[in-house]
């Protein structure tokens, strides 16, 4: 289905970027200039499903009514007044985070990357405060992508983000996944913390195993060291669940989120237990639009749905119809090697270049993902209907087809 063109030039705007803006980013060729729910539209008012829901963010999908009046109206009162004076809102994001996830206290940031950074200093803070100074080191795992400023790229694994920019902090040991005794030997009364993503999203899509959560808390157990979970992109209600570490048995002492907490506004957080908090002192962190008006109340529309609204229970169900679907795809596309995820955060490992799959969807309506150069990312708003899963997965079909060299 199209709609009317709009008033902008797709050809002037890549022109224009081109110029003018950093190229550090393969961008789609794509212009968008709108949304609505899961489905967005471009310069020329082709529409497309949008299965990557800006990496994971318009949780509530695009245009949402309820964020967009809570949004406008915050933008009549008090955007923004810096962390040099209270506002009424972060207590009350914080309290609806400690009711979704158990940890006590929230440092707010902009970023999922700010997230972790937070999460990675907190945690040598903690041992620091102790006393025990040497205790700074991180274990983390193989695939990993916990951001690009130092801090979380120091624990982001894959070498071709890393070497550029070297020397980074130092200390930290990747271990693999798959081998849970690895952990075991890397962890030691050194390690400050371990860091991981409970499905690790950039590296492909991988949920960890019990065995190795298991491993994690045995070894955290054994040595004391604090355990992070990052879940910037499986949590707030991905996996249709409030955060996928509970899922895996863990209780993280620290954990970074980002991305669906502000539904599109910028806003990132810090999770910690009240020893680590208890660790910290006024002016070890801070951040000067961290949580301010416009974002904790976007935030907390966000929550609230999370809390009362039924998204969860309603990822879970979608969650499931998704899986089925992708398993009748899997059945008849035999370029699938794999699906993995859960919830509305799902993968799909194909025998070739993602890339030429996620290409080929565009022109078809549908905007996916390619990561881990071998997997198709999917990631729709939590409020995806059965609908429009089915819609999608018809489209991936005649992509995979195209690619495939078959007709249709
Ligand atoms: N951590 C995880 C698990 C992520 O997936 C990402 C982004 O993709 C980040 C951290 C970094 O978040 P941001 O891009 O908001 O800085």
């Amino acid at each position: 289905m199209t709609t009317t063109a709009s008033a902008f030039d797709a050809g002037q705007i890549r022109q224009s970027e081109a110029a003018h803006v950093l190229p550090i980013y393969r961008r789609a060729p794509i212009v968008l200039v709108r949304g609505q729910g899961a489905r967005v539209w471009d310069t020329e008012g082709r529409e497309y499903l949008d299965f990557t829901s800006g990496v994971g963010v318009a949780a509530l999908g695009h245009a949402n009514p309820g964020l967009a009046k809570v949004i406008a109206e915050q933008a009549t009162v008090l955007v923004h007044t810096s962390n040099l004076f209270f506002h009424p809102y972060q207590s009350e994001l914080a309290e609806k985070l400690f009711r979704l996830s158990g940890l006590d206290r929230v440092f707010f940031c902009n970023s999922g990357t700010e997230a972790v950074e937070a999460c990675l200093k907190f945690a040598r803070r903690y041992w620091f405060t102790r006393g025990e100074t040497s205790r700074t080191k991180f274990v983390a795992l193989q695939h990993a992508f916990h951001g690009r400023t130092f801090g979380s790229l120091s624990v982001t694994a894959d070498p071709h983000y890393r070497e550029p920019f070297g020397p980074l902090v130092s200390g930290v040991t990747f271990v693999d996944a798959s081998d849970p005794a690895s952990l075991d030997a890397a962890v030691t009364d050194e390690t400050a913390a371990i860091v991981l993503e409970p499905i690790q999203g950039e590296g492909g899509v991988r949920p960890l195993s019990r065995e190795f959560a298991d491993a994690v808390r045995a070894a955290a157990e054994r040595t004391g060291a604090l355990v992070i979970a990052d879940e910037v992109q499986s949590g707030l209600g991905r996996t249709g669940y409030a955060f996928y570490a509970q899922e895996l048995g863990l209780a993280p002492d620290l954990m970074a989120i980002g991305k669906a907490l502000g539904g599109g506004v910028p806003i990132g957080a810090a999770l910690v237990r009240e020893r680590i908090a208890a660790a910290v002192s006024p002016g070890d962190h801070g951040s000067t639009y961290g949580g301010n008006l416009l974002a904790c109340r976007a935030g907390i529309y966000v929550v609230d749905q999370l809390l009362e609204g039924g998204l969860l229970e309603h990822v879970q169900r979608v969650g499931a119809h998704f899986e089925r679907r992708l398993t009748e795809l899997a059945s008849k596309q035999p370029m699938v090697k794999e699906l993995r995820g859960v919830g509305v955060m799902r993968g799909i490992e194909v025998d070739r270049p993602a890339a030429d799959i996620v290409e080929a969807a565009g022109p078809l309506g549908l905007l996916a993902n390619a990561t881990s150069k071998t997997v198709v990312r999917l990631l729709p708003p939590l409020t995806i209907t059965e609908t429009e899963i089915d819609e999608a997965v018809s489209r991936l079909d005649a992509a995979m087809t195209a690619v495939a060299g078959g007709a249709r």
